[in-house]
C-alpha cells in the first residue's frame, strides 16, 4: 500500500472513459415537466429512477456512518465483484487473487472478463497462509485480491487482512456478505486508513431482500466515481430502491432476524454435533455452517429426496456440506431427517 497510485491501476479504456450523461444527471428534481427521457408520460413506474440512488444511500450513510460519495450500489454484490474486474484488470494481461475454497463468483467473474485467477489455498484452520502469499504480492500484473470474510463457504472470519492491505500495492476486496450475521467490526471502519480498501456487503442476506439484488460497495470518493461511471446508468430499479429504503428504515426488523437466526444456529449446530452422521461443524460467523459428514454425496441426496436442499460442497472441501440456517421448524426437518440417516 505504501506504493498505491490509484491512476496506475485502473484499466487505461476506464480511466479515459466518458460515461454516458443520463437525462436524470443533468436535472436532479424531482418535479417539473419531464420531457427529456423518451418516458411514456403516464403510468406509476414510467420515469427511469433515480441513477446514484440517493434516498438509500443516505439512509445508508446516516445508519453506517460513511459519506455518501464512499457509496456505491449494484445489482446485487455480484454487480460489484464483476465492475472491480472491469476496472482495475486488463483483459488478458492482469491477474487477480482469491484464497480457496471461496465464493464462486470471483472465479467465473474472472473467466468473464478474461482474467487470470491465481489461487492459493487457505490452510487447515482456513486461515490465509502468510509465507504463501509474500512472493504473489510483488507480481506486477497482480492488481486485484478478493478475501471473503466471514468466509464463503467456511462460514469463519479471515485474519491478516491489514497485512495484505499494508503490503500489497493493489486493491483488496474485502467481501462481508455475511458481516451483518459476526461478532466482528467491518472493514468499512479502516476506509480512511487504506486507499486500496473495497468493501462489498449486501441485502440479500441479513437485509432479507435476495430477491431485490441490492448490493454495496464502500471505497474511497475516487474509487466510488470509478464504479459510478463504469456501471449501466440505471443499475439499480425503482421497485429495488424503494425496497431497500423500507428494509433501512426498519431497524428493529433487521436486528431482531438476525438474533432470531444466530440462536438458532447455536441450536443446530448442538444438535448436529450429537449425530453419528456428523464428524465436525467448522465455527462460523455467518448464517450457515459447514458441516463435515460421514459421506456426503449420499447424505446430500437422501436430504434432497425429502425436499431438504443443502449445499453439497463435497467437490472443494471433502465430505462437507453447507447448511442455511432456515426457521425453527426447517431446521427440526434438516436434523430430524440427519437423525434418521443410516450410513449405506
Ligand atoms: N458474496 C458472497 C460471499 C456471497 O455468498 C454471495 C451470495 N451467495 C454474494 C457475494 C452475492 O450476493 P448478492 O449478489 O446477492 O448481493
Amino acid at each position: 500500500m505504501k506504493d498505491f497510485n490509484l491512476e496506475n491501476l485502473v484499466r487505461p479504456n476506464i480511466l479515459q472513459l466518458k460515461p454516458y450523461s443520463s437525462a436524470r444527471d443533468e436535472y436532479e428534481g424531482n418535479t417539473g415537466v419531464f420531457l427529456d427521457a423518451n418516458e411514456n408520460p403516464f403510468g406509476n413506474l414510467n420515469r427511469y429512477p433515480d441513477p446514484y440512488q440517493k434516498e438509500v444511500k443516505e439512509q445508508l450513510s446516516t445508519i453506517k456512518r460513511i459519506p455518501v460519495s464512499q457509496i456505491f450500489l449494484g445489482n446485487g454484490s455480484d454487480e460489484v465483484i464483476d465492475l472491480a474486474f472491469r476496472i482495475f484488470c486488463t483483459p488478458g494481461r492482469d491477474k487477480a487473487l482469491v484464497f480457496t475454497p471461496t465464493y464462486g463468483m470471483y472465479e467465473v467473474s474472472a473467466n468473464i472478463n478474461n482474467i487470470e485467477l491465481l489461487q492459493l489455498p487457505l490452510n487447515k484452520d482456513f486461515q490465509i497462509d502468510k509465507n504463501a502469499v509474500i512472493p504473489v504480492l510483488k507480481d506486477e500484473n497482480l492488481k486485484l485480491i478478493f478475501i471473503c470474510s466471514p468466509n464463503n463457504p467456511t462460514g469463519n472470519s479471515i485474519e491478516n487482512i491489514d497485512f495484505i492491505l499494508e503490503n500489497f500495492n493493489g486493491i483488496v476486496f474485502v467481501d462481508e456478505a455475511y458481516i451483518d450475521f459476526s461478532p466482528r467490526k467491518s472493514w468499512s471502519e479502516k476506509l480512511d486508513q487504506y486507499p486500496n480498501l473495497i468493501i462489498s456487503q449486501t441485502f440479500s442476506k441479513a437485509r432479507g431482500l435476495a430477491a431485490v439484488r441490492v448490493g454495496i460497495a464502500y471505497s474511497s470518493p475516487e474509487i466510488i466515481a470509478l464504479f459510478n461511471k463504469t456501471k449501466p446508468p440505471y443499475n439499480v430499479s425503482q421497485l429495488n430502491q424503494e425496497a431497500a429504503l423500507v428494509a433501512l428504515v426498519d431497524e428493529k426488523k433487521y436486528h431482531d432476524e438476525i438474533q432470531a437466526i444466530l440462536k438458532e444456529k447455536v441450536r443446530v449446530e448442538k444438535a448436529l454435533a450429537k449425530l453419528p452422521v456428523v464428524k465436525n461443524i467448522y465455527p462460523s460467523d455467518a448464517n450457515f455452517i459447514l458441516a463435515e459428514v460421514t459421506e456426503a454425496d449420499k447424505i446430500y441426496n437422501n436430504l434432497v429426496e425429502q425436499k431438504i436442499i443443502t449445499r453439497n460442497r463435497n467437490n472443494i472441501v471433502a465430505n462437507c456440506i453447507r447448511v442455511t440456517i432456515g426457521t425453527p421448524q426447517e431446521n427440526d426437518q434438516l436434523i430430524a431427517a440427519l437423525k434418521a440417516y443410516k450410513n449405506r
